[in-house]
């Protein structure tokens, strides 16, 4: 096994490389191991409020330029999801290259070698690509794991709790807009069924809004419609006529020829980088007066329930802490407004007061 600075693999490209000294990343390591056809990379953005705890992502990438621009901008949102989040956790995220159709145990167990190299100061965990049974593995070369299965001591699916706070946020986000929280007969879009979307319904059923869904698999929406009182749209869901739109399928949503579409008075759903363009798509979506639920605040319910492994698992301080988030937001909001800045650039704005000074210290 071989590990190195990412800076020694030759042919990064320049601009990776120029993003990697803008934001300051405190270590980036690429891992190869011919035995195992492991080739990954951790990336560990920030450690002042604690260690960099971030999921594992295991995709296609063409490239190994690819592959390291994408942890390093997850690494970095995890930074501030954990401290606008108030938990004492630096930012970090690792990938690994390949089709997770060819992931095999022996790679698992070479990946948890690498993570076990980093001493504790990168923990691991579930992303696109793993699974809960990837983390057992992973698990037996080293502890600086999280997400792994109840029966290990883990927390089992965080879906259930990201969905709790993505209804937080969009409660917080409803009591600021229209000074009250009910969301009863609210029409609210639902784009991407999956883990999150599907817990996400069923609170909403409780809530009494009026559903609706979209997803790009018509299985998924056939199978919702038979067991809830959903209605999917199919096509241009960007113009419906609705209060509230959540994405929950991939980020990249929001951008300059969605935007302008939007007849929705509050954005707030589970998707990791919503915004296309972080510090211009914000900006539009004010102009338009569409509420911004920022992202990184509201879908933080996953990262509180691996991060109570670490302290022990308790269920109901995990969902008391997700409960916050309505109250995060409401502060957000507030300063957004207050201090005439979008909704991200405040959110970011605590988030980075949290990381830099110290006596923002949860
Ligand atoms: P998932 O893969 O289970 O579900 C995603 C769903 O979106 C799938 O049903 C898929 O068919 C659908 N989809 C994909 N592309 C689409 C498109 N263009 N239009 C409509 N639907 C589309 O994923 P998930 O775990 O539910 O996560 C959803 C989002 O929330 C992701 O962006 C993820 O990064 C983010 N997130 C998830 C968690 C978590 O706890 N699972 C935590 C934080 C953030």
């Amino acid at each position: 096994m071989k590990i190195c600075d990412i800076r020694e693999i030759p042919g990064i490209e320049k601009n990776v490389l120029e993003y990697l000294d803008k934001k300051n990343h405190e270590q980036v390591v690429y891992c190869s191991d011919e035995a195992s056809s492991l080739q990954a990379i951790i990336a560990i953005h920030n450690t002042n409020l604690g260690p960099a705890l971030g999921g594992t992502r295991m995709w296609k990438y063409s490239t190994i330029s690819e592959a390291t621009k994408d942890v390093l901008r997850l690494s970095r949102g995890m930074t501030y999801k954990a401290a606008i989040t108030g938990l004492n956790l630096g930012g970090g995220k690792a990938v690994i290259i390949g089709d997770s159709k060819n992931k095999t145990n022996n790679m698992m167990r070479s990946f948890g070698k690498f993570v076990e190299s980093q001493n504790g100061k990168y923990i691991t965990a579930e992303d696109v690509g793993m699974t809960t049974n990837d983390m057992k593995i992973i698990y037996e070369e080293t502890s600086h794991v999280v997400g792994k299965p109840i029966e290990l001591g883990g927390s089992g699916d965080p879906s259930v709790v990201t969905a709790y706070g993505v209804l937080m946020g969009m409660k917080g986000s409803a009591q600021y807009k229209w000074n009250n929280n009910k969301l009863k007969g609210k029409k609210i879009l639902i784009q991407g069924v999956g883990n999150v979307g599907r817990n996400l319904i069923e609170l909403l059923i409780e809530e009494d809004a009026d559903i609706y869904i979209n997803d790009v698999n018509e299985e998924k929406i056939t199978a919702m419609i038979q067991k809830y009182n959903v209605k999917s749209i199919k096509d241009n869901i960007f113009s419906a006529d609705i209060d509230i739109y959540a994405p929950c399928a991939l980020g990249g949503t929001l951008n300059e020829v969605t935007i302008p579409q939007l007849k929705c008075a509050i954005v707030a759903g589970a998707a990791n980088n919503q915004l296309a363009k972080e510090y211009i798509h914000d900006e539009l979506l004010s102009d338009y007066n569409i509420l911004y639920a920022p992202d990184f605040l509201i879908n933080a319910g996953g990262l509180i329930n691996v991060y109570s492994e670490l302290k022990g698992f308790s269920k109901d301080e995990v969902m008391k802490k997700t409960e916050n988030i309505f109250d995060t937001t409401i502060e957000i909001l507030n300063k957004a407004h207050s201090e005439n800045i979008s909704t991200q650039k405040a959110a970011l704005k605590i988030a980075k007061g949290k990381v830099f000074n110290k006596e923002y210290r949860t």
